[in-house]
């Protein structure tokens, strides 16, 4: 693809982004994590080129290869996918940024122990399965506040720093907004705990993500079309 045109879809993009974060307040900052799956490391590095420095990855094998093929540029590197339990040394070895998806305490204190051995640390996100839907992965809302507590106690070497949710898979606006306002609002009541993302929407809903307060959005094939 080419940087001019990875320029046009960029300016588009946050032309949206600023019309959406100006109506929550001048205050609210929004950060971009460029969902990259679909992404070469040639394009990864065109979209670096025009200033994107934080990109998701949601296979571990991917985002290694990717990873060492772009060593050589300072990218802040995160975790969004789900995490089997046999590649969590390799996702410590990476060393992320962030790891949006942490979806129970069985993880939580799976990647707890595998950083202690390691003598590392990691950043994480609560994931919430806010949509209440079988297929996703997360903890059920009326369960996060408890969950969120338990990690930050037990858990000494992941720094919980807020939370994640995937929308509601839907075509009713109405209920992916409720889905987003259930993970805000929980976003809301972990601040004084120390949570300062709240990472939700996605290329089809970021705007109503940032409606409902998201700070951190995820865009895949908005950008790598
Ligand atoms: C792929 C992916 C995204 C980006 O999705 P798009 O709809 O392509 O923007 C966001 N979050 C997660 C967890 C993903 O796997």
């Amino acid at each position: 693809m080419e940087t001019k045109q990875f320029v046009t879809t960029m300016d588009a993009i946050l032309t949206r982004i600023e019309k959406a974060r100006l109506g929550v307040s001048g205050h609210h900052i929004v950060k971009i994590v460029a969902a990259s799956k679909s992404a070469t490391p040639q394009m990864i590095e065109a979209m670096y080129n025009i200033g994107q420095r934080c990109f998701g990855e949601n296979k571990i094998q991917d985002m290694s290869e990717k990873v060492h093929a772009l060593a050589h540029l300072p990218l802040e590197w995160h975790f969004i996918g789900r995490l089997q339990t046999n590649k969590i040394n390799q996702l410590i070895d990476l060393d992320p940024f962030l790891m949006h998806s942490l979806s129970s305490l069985e993880l939580a204190q799976e990647l707890d122990k595998r950083l202690h051995v390691k003598n590392k640390q990691m950043n994480a996100l609560l994931q919430i399965n806010s949509a209440y839907e079988e297929q996703k992965a997360g903890v059920l809302p009326e369960e996060a506040l408890e969950i969120y507590e338990q990690i930050s106690l037990t858990c000494k070497n992941i720094q919980l720093k807020g939370v994640m949710s995937i929308g509601a898979h839907s075509e009713d606006t109405q209920l992916i907004q409720k889905s987003f306002e259930t993970t805000h609002t929980l976003f809301e009541s972990l601040q004084s705990k120390g949570a300062k993302y709240c990472s939700m929407g996605m290329s089809n809903d970021f705007e109503l993500a940032i409606a409902c307060g998201a700070n951190m959005i995820r865009l895949g094939s908005i950008l790598f079309k």
